[in-house]
């Protein structure tokens, strides 16, 4: 069985005092909270976080890594650089990279190539628009989605953290529903069950306004590994009682 795992993702939000404040009230209310856990910061505070959750069951992660290694890319921080700073997770093609970054499937796979040979597990982003679910699409882009990271990572996939985020759902409040939510995760599962023998090692995670007040009833899904959370994550309260929520 795995040990459900919540990871926050802050996307570019915070600032040196107010990443302390979250920090120090999310680590003074982690007593009973028993999952695994991670925060997604931006890149120039991972310094500050790393240092800030030492010693706490709290992982480091990062949101993007670029798909080379070294040299002439401008802006682009490398897996070998997130390695420096102790990062546990990076996000690889979460939606909002694929949709103003014109992140392919083809680059998000070797994004999450890069961070695998660094030691670093990619939290890879699976998740349909409103019209490609209208249109009765929904499982043919994920699927695409996730076989070019399989095709390029070969055995190494289960090594990888899968999120489904529909892109309906995030930000918005429109959560999806836990029923909507445990069928494409369990077409994810099918999928990586296929690609590898170790497929009960890959925790699939759910993205998408999950909340205080609709995490326990979408992380009792069988197929729901837990969640990647955005506007939640940065409440430590309600972070909090996610936690808590997959801790049971
Ligand atoms: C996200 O950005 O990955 C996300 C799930 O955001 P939110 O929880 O705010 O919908």
């Amino acid at each position: 069985m795995r040990p459900k795992l919540i990871v926050g993702n802050w996307k570019m939000n915070g600032g040196l005092a107010a990443n302390q404040l979250l920090l120090d009230e999310i680590k003074a209310g982690l007593g009973a909270v028993r999952c695994r856990a991670g925060v997604c910061v931006p890149h120039p505070y991972l310094a500050q976080v790393q240092l800030l959750l030492a010693g706490t069951p709290i992982a480091l992660g990062a949101q993007d890594v670029s798909a080379q290694t070294a040299g002439a890319y401008t802006g682009e921080v490398s897996a070998p650089m997130l390695r420096d700073f102790g990062v546990r997770y990076c996000i690889a093609g979460h939606s909002e990279r694929r949709q103003h970054h014109a992140e392919s499937d083809e680059a998000v796979a070797l994004k999450a190539k890069q961070a695998l040979a660094c030691g670093i597990t990619p939290i890879v982003c699976v998740g349909e628009t409103a019209a490609e679910r209208e249109a009765g699409q929904t499982e043919a882009v994920i699927k695409r989605q996730l076989a070019a990271v399989i095709h390029e990572n070969g055995h190494c996939i289960s090594e990888i953290v899968v999120a489904y985020e529909p892109v309906w759902a995030i930000g918005t409040g429109n959560t999806a529903t836990p029923e909507q939510a445990q069928t494409v995760h369990a077409v994810l599962r099918a999928q990586i069950k296929a690609a590898t023998p170790h497929a009960e090692r890959v925790s699939i995670l759910y993205g998408g306004s999950m909340n205080a007040a609709n995490a326990a009833e979408l992380l009792a899904q069988p197929d729901v590994d837990g969640g990647l959370i955005g506007g939640a994550a940065l409440k430590s309260a309600d972070f909090l009682t996610i936690l808590r929520a997959a801790s049971r």
